[in-house]
């Protein structure tokens, strides 16, 4: 039967395929495809994690004391029974032979389905086993983790079906669509080098962490979607529509027609933008406006240069530390990784923001940070000030790869006047050491991010040391209003258009301007189309985005009057009432 569940519109587009339920193990678990031929490995794989799991568990069996509670010999005797069982075995082959799934994923997948089925138990002690068998597949888990992983995942995506194709069709080869609780930064970055049409999540706010991959991933997605994960089964068909922020369970196929239209019609859409793709983007009135790109991997370099960036905004650099912990990169490894995204974009600038850690972009999952506040601990500047040897580190490696292009270095989430002379003493030390090395590197205008209230009160300041100014506003919009970008609870609260946070903005953009520096965004407003005519009305000349949004912007910015919309800005600034706001 039909249903449909409702979330928050992250991604836009619409996707159309079946659910693949992520599971909830607690061990950090690839996704990616195998190749036919990798099958038999693949079973084997899992075959020799279960093995160990069963030979460890029999060892402690043999080895448990006399005076042992008898309630754990009993506890061991049904894990041994639960890694025998033949649903989990037969269930992984099925994953692995029909889907192409690679073990691990395999396995989280029949855990989940077996895991439905305890959940449906009238008897509360079968219930409870669920438990036990998610432990036991946890061990198997940490056993497979040693192992090596034969493949890299196929680049290429799998081709986009027809609804009438859906209708007829049930092979492998069909989209598949993402469902989970939640989802790190870190995971969707796996699943970037998979095939997905698209997903959803349980928890999470629009500008989210894990909401900005899924936008510059350009697949459909919709978060905060409640109880997604429990109400949709493995492999069910699930609709998402990343404009309206609703998943549909189950499709009729009068509504897989419907979707399938609007699909070939989002297909139109883009192809006609793609014809902007050269043309630079000048308004009505002459005013040139810079569109640039926000990237998270060196890599995403090309997807800019493809889309017609005039450079990258933003590079999150944090993304490369992630998962790492423990053998972060070194500057030699950083050092190849800028020059990469340097030189992909083939002269144009590369702004490289310093490491942004911390609150939802944990360095790593398993040991997230448990402080009460993490958007207000430990993060972004504060924690490289923390560790001034590591800072350097990324620093040297940043000034190194100037030396390829042009780069600008970018400091996130200053706010105090001490942080910005710690910041340029340590900028100052990184170079002085990379001269006593004698190593080659190139210049770097330095900028600072604005997105904590108190940078944007005190931009003279940042101006006096700082050649630009960078506003994020998903962090400036969060720390105005009080409201955690990432919980969907209070995400009608989230507002870019709030008159405190448009008077923010509004000063530094003013301030930079008087001053002759730089200014861009590099928030999520600056891909937003309903921000992007009232920004340019505020003076702003450069916005970095996902570079999938550029185009639809660039629309937005050809058609622009900057000299009406200044006039038109300043009312919209004087004016507090958030009616007259919704009518412009
Ligand atoms: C911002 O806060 O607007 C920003 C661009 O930084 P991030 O989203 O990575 O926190
Ligand atoms: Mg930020």
């Amino acid at each position: 039967m039909t249903f449909s569940v409702p979330g928050l519109a992250v991604a836009r587009g619409i996707a159309i395929g079946r659910a693949v339920l992520v599971g909830s193990s607690r061990v950090e678990v690839a996704h990616y495809f195998v190749e036919p031929h990798q099958i038999e490995d693949e079973i084997e794989r899992v075959r020799r994690g279960r093995n160990a799991v069963v030979e460890e568990l029999q060892r402690l069996q043999g080895e448990m004391p006399q005076d042992a509670p008898p309630e754990l010999t009993a506890l061991l005797d049904v894990h041994l029974m639960l890694l025998q069982d033949e649903m989990l075995t037969s269930g992984v082959k099925h994953w692995i032979t029909e889907r192409l799934y690679n073990a691990e994923w395999a396995l989280t997948t029949q855990l989940e389905v077996i895991g439905r089925q305890f959940d449906e138990m009238e008897d509360d002690y079968l219930r409870e086993r669920k438990a036990d068998l998610e432990q036991v597949v946890d061990r198997i888990l940490r056993h497979m983790k040693g192992v090596a992983h034969p493949v890299a995942p196929p680049a290429s995506s799998p081709r986009r079906k027809t609804q009438q194709d859906l209708l007829l069709d049930d092979t492998v080869d069909v989209p598949l669509v993402l469902v989970a609780h939640d989802l790190s930064p870190a995971d969707l970055l796996q699943f970037k080098k998979s095939v997905f049409a698209g997903f959803v999540t349980d928890v999470g706010g629009k500008t989210s962490h894990t909401a900005i991959v899924a936008r510059s991933m350009d697949i459909p997605a919709v978060v905060g979607a409640r109880s997604a994960s429990q109400l949709v089964r493995q492999d069910d068909w699930v609709i998402i529509d990343g404009d309206a922020g609703v998943m549909i369970v189950d499709p009729s196929p009068i509504i897989l027609a419907e979707y399938g239209f609007r699909q070939r019609q989002i297909e139109l859409e883009r192809e006609r933008l793609a014809r902007l793709r050269h043309t630079p983007a000048v308004t009505v009135d002459g005013q040139k406006v810079d569109l640039l790109a926000n990237i998270e991997m060196p890599g995403d370099a090309v997807t800019a240069v493809a889309a017609g960036a005039v450079g990258v905004g933003l590079f999150r650099t944090e993304f490369l530390f992630m998962g790492r912990l423990g053998n972060l990169p070194d500057e030699e490894e950083q050092y190849h990784a800028y020059r990469e995204a340097v030189e992909g974009m083939q002269g144009l600038p590369v702004t490289i923001r310093t490491i942004d850690i911390g609150a939802d972009k944990p360095l790593d999952k398993a040991h997230k940070d448990d402080s009460l506040n993490p958007a207000l601990g430990l993060r972004a500047i504060r924690w490289s000030l923390a560790d001034p040897a590591m800072f350097r580190t990324q620093l040297r490696a940043v000034m190194r790869a100037a030396a390829h292009g042009q780069v600008n270095i970018l400091f996130p989430m200053l706010a105090h006047p001490s942080e910005i002379t710690q910041t340029l003493a340590q900028v100052r030390l990184a170079r002085a050491e990379l001269d006593a090395r004698g190593a080659v590197h190139g210049p770097a205008r330095l900028g600072a991010m604005i997105e904590v209230p108190a940078a944007a009160l005190m931009v003279r300041h940042f101006l006096r040391h700082f050649d630009f100014l960078s506003i994020g506003t998903n962090d400036l919009i969060q720390y105005t209003l009080a409201i955690d970008r990432a919980d969907e609870s209070v995400a009608h609260l989230y507002d870019p258009m709030h008159p405190a946070v448009l008077r923010l903005v509004a000063d530094v953009i003013a301030e930079c301007r008087a001053q002759g520096k730089g200014v861009s965004v590099c928030g999520e407003a600056a891909g937003d189309l309903a921000m992007t005519r009232l920004l340019l009305g505020l003076g702003l000349r450069s916005f970095s985005m996902h570079p999938a949004q550029i185009l639809a912007i660039k629309q937005e910015v050809l058609r622009a009057d900057t000299r009406k919309l200044s006039v038109w800005a300043r009312t919209v600034l004087d004016d507090e009432g958030a009616e007259t706001r919704a009518a412009i």
